[in-house]
């Protein structure tokens, strides 16, 4: 939608084409109980300089909400509060010496510009030698399982840097302490603000309808959808991620193909709940024990405040899943009586009777992973050997986390570098831009 905004500003006419009834993907709300909230957990961080940008002209700046939180890590049956740099320097599980290299690790990231060269050593590796085995093991990999799932082993370190590198930002300086911000309503206010805005400028939306194929010629290009009809338009630019590209594009070149077949998805199971009372007021909590079916707790309770879910706790348990994992395979319920006993045992406080609400949200290609030499080999060029086809998708995000700022920062920017190529279309070679 972001794209379609600026290509609209400077003067020309998307559509914004969606199958499902909404648009807004990933980004988009559920009802929980009597309440409707993000069905994946979303907060704006202060350095989210673009998507804050974007609030503004939605004219949400002043609905914006910003609070300290908290972090905590469970391990060995244990809470621990890792929020601020005295929580760092008593934190149990590490012992002085290696704090000190973790410091010294977080430190040498912190400095880094430029994280291509990251791109040629896996996280695992880059880790274990900048602040040890037993950290990496103890802390690093948790954090990334909570992060990857299954694919942990195949991310480079650029990935590991791109997070390091957003959570520096979310702590202010001085306090070291991290703040984190929401609009009021959550994506159930932005979307829809979002889509009035550009159908007051002019952008047609046709919602609810997969595309099922896209082909283009000299003149133009064409859009068939999943109810046999067809749209014609001078240009398409593909926004879904890279496997549905392959699927809608027969007439790619095998080359291309395979490139884009080499970008390794995450997808994520995501139970939410609402609880009668809340858990431990950490925003995130990472988990270190592998008996946790999940590998995080998000208690969105702890930014939000419970008055806006009646009183109770809203609460996300993240899985995250490699294509092949056999979680897929499982149904809702299944899904919950795995998740809830490790709840139960996790907090002890809590009791079933406690859950007054629940949904499970799925989505099978979230993340792009930052695989080894991504930008070399996997990170998709904007021009496609289909006349008239482009591609823009967050798998063009290589030295980022996977964020609605990183999102919006690249509708900007591909926006730019589409408009001189939508004006004149050409035909182009892909040999030449690879
Ligand atoms: C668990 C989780 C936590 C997150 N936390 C945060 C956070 O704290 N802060 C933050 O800023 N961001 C967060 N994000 C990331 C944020 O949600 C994404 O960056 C953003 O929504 C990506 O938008 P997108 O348009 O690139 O992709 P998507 O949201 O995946 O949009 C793709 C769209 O294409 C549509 N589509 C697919 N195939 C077709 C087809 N054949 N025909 C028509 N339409 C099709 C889909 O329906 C979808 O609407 C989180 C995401 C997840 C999953």
């Amino acid at each position: 939608m972001t794209l379609a905004h600026r290509l609209r500003a400077a003067g020309l006419q998307p559509t914004v084409l969606e199958a499902a009834p909404q648009p807004g993907g990933l980004a988009s709300s559920q009802n929980i109980g009597a309440c409707r909230w993000d069905r994946f957990y979303h907060v704006i961080l202060l350095s989210d300089r673009e998507l804050l940008a974007l609030l503004s002209e939605l004219g949400l700046g002043e609905k914006l909400n910003w609070g300290y939180t908290r972090s905590g890590f469970y391990t060995d049956g244990s809470f621990y509060s890792l929020s601020s740099s005295l929580d760092f320097v008593r934190f149990p599980p590490l012992n002085v010496w290696e704090k000190g290299r973790l410091a010294w690790t977080i430190l040498q990231a912190s400095r880094i510009q430029d994280p291509l060269p990251l791109e040629r050593e896996t996280a695992a590796a880059w880790l274990c030698r900048l602040s040890g085995r037993r950290t990496y093991q103890r802390l690093w990999r948790p954090l990334l399982r909570s992060k990857l799932g299954e694919n942990a082993d195949r991310a480079s370190a650029a990935f590991i840097w791109a997070i390091i590198a957003r959570m520096y930002a979310a702590r202010r300086s001085g306090l070291k302490r991290e703040m984190f911000g929401y609009v009021d309503g959550g994506y159930a206010t932005i979307l829809p603000r979002l889509r009035e805005m550009l159908t007051r400028e002019g952008v047609d939306f046709v919602c609810g309808q997969p595309v099922t194929n896209v082909s283009g010629w000299d003149g133009g290009a064409q859009v068939r959808l999943a109810d046999g009809s067809s749209l014609d338009f001078d240009t398409v630019v593909l926004t879904v991620p890279c496997p549905q590209i392959v699927k809608l594009c027969p007439d790619l070149e095998s080359g291309e193909r395979s490139r884009l077949e080499s970008v390794v998805y995450q997808g994520i199971v995501c139970p939410s709940l609402l609880l009668h009372k809340p858990l431990r007021s950490y925003y995130v909590t990472s988990i270190t024990e592998e008996w946790v079916p999940f590998t995080a707790v998000i208690e969105m309770t702890a930014l939000v405040g419970p008055e806006r879910f009646g009183g109770s706790s809203l609460v996300y348990l993240p899985r995250y899943l490699s294509q092949s994992s056999p979680v897929w395979q499982k149904t809702d319920t299944e899904i919950m009586n795995e998740f809830v006993p490790a709840l139960l045992r996790m907090y002890p406080d809590l009791r079933e009777s406690d859950i007054v609400a629940w949904q499970v949200a799925r989505a099978r290609e979230v993340l792009a992973v930052s695989t080894l030499n991504y930008s070399r080999d996997s990170l998709p060029p904007t021009r496609t050997s289909i006349e008239n086809v482009f591609i823009v998708n967050s798998a063009q995000i290589s030295a980022g986390t996977l964020n609605v700022n990183e999102t919006v920062a690249l509708a900007n920017r591909k926006a730019a570098e589409l408009l001189p190529l939508l004006r004149q279309p050409r035909r182009f070679s892909v040999e030449a831009e690879a």
